[in-house]
């Protein structure tokens, strides 16, 4: 598991039907620590192809970072910002998945913890022209903070994911996320509160709420998600398909990436439609094992969610 920072550009390519597979977690190449400019001026001749969705992130010079590139790269997925450092190794995460399809996971955060808010800069250029930036906390805090800042000072959408959740949040991270999604067990560190069904969920996310957030959305496993809005301010429960869950690992990071591609690309869809459809698309994941090997291509997917 790589902590990641999504900027999504243009139009809808083929390429964008990966999307809601995304699970990869990336966040900022460290600008003291640069490939040698022969690698740099390489990769970035061959990532000319594809400007839609970047990641921004730093991997580790070993078989696990050129793994993640070289995937990246065949799912059309610009690296222009991927770096690999020989200061870390990439992030690695073990699963362990019982026979209800659920999990344990243990990260090893790796190449994510060694950037920084002036790391930022090398892609300043991306975060301020894209139309969604996913951001999330396998990175440090601060790193994320100044993201979700850059982004919001250029009028990016920004989807925060605070995962893994850590009680005393800094409350700017409220007021920087236009959206706002976490799971039952990220909510109840956030809010202290008892987060297993709908109604508990409703509470919790009014709490997030007045917090700062435009939107908030608890998503519920097999009861799919609730949301909340401040245009909106009465919790709504969005219920999800009835599915046989074989493996639940990186259910949320199908969803968070699915609503992403919705709020890019499909912005006059209500919000509660959008929600509909990253909910199916993360009802599909769970039914195969594993995560990104989960995830459904947009071409498998029923054309009335597009
Ligand atoms: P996380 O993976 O972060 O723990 P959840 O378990 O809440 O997140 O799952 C995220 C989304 O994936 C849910 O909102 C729902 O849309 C879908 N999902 C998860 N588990 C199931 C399931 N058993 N059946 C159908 N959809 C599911």
């Amino acid at each position: 598991d790589i902590s990641f920072l999504l900027a999504l550009e243009g139009k809808v390519p083929t390429s964008v039907s990966r999307l809601p597979g995304l699970e990869q977690r990336h966040p900022w190449c460290a600008s003291s620590i640069k490939l040698p400019t022969t690698a740099l001026q390489k990769t970035k001749k061959r990532r000319r192809s594809s400007d839609e969705i970047r990641l921004v992130a730093q991997v580790g010079k070993d078989s696990f970072g050129n793994d993640y590139i070289e995937n990246l790269r065949q799912n059309d997925i610009s690296t222009e910002f991927t770096y690999q450092t020989k200061d870390a190794a990439t992030g690695a995460a073990s699963i362990i998945v019982n026979n209800e399809g659920h999990n344990i996971i243990v990260i090893v955060a790796g190449a994510n913890l060694l950037l920084n808010t002036e790391d930022l800069k090398e892609a300043a250029r991306v975060i301020s022209r894209a139309k969604v930036m996913i951001c999330q906390l396998e990175i440090t805090p601060a790193t994320s903070l100044e993201a979700l800042t850059m982004a919001h000072n250029s009028g990016v959408k920004t989807l925060f994911n605070p995962a893994p959740a850590i009680a005393d949040l800094d409350p700017q991270f409220y007021a920087l996320s236009n959206v706002f999604c976490c799971n039952e067990s990220e909510a109840e560190i956030l809010t202290s509160l008892a987060v297993s069904n709908p109604a508990e969920a409703g509470k919790a996310a009014l709490v997030l709420l007045a917090r700062g957030c435009q939107v908030v959305i608890i998503t519920l496993g097999a009861e799919g998600c609730v949301m909340v809005s401040q245009t909106e301010p009465v919790p709504k429960h969005i219920p999800t398909e009835k599915v046989k869950a074989v493996d639940t690992t990186g259910a949320g990071d199908s969803f968070v990436g699915a609503l992403a591609f919705y709020l890019a690309y499909y912005p006059n869809l209500s919000l509660e439609e959008m929600l509909k459809r990253s909910n199916f698309i993360a009802a599909v994941s769970v039914q195969t094992t594993g995560t990104q090997s989960s995830y459904p291509y947009k071409k498998d997917l029923p054309l009335s969610l597009f």
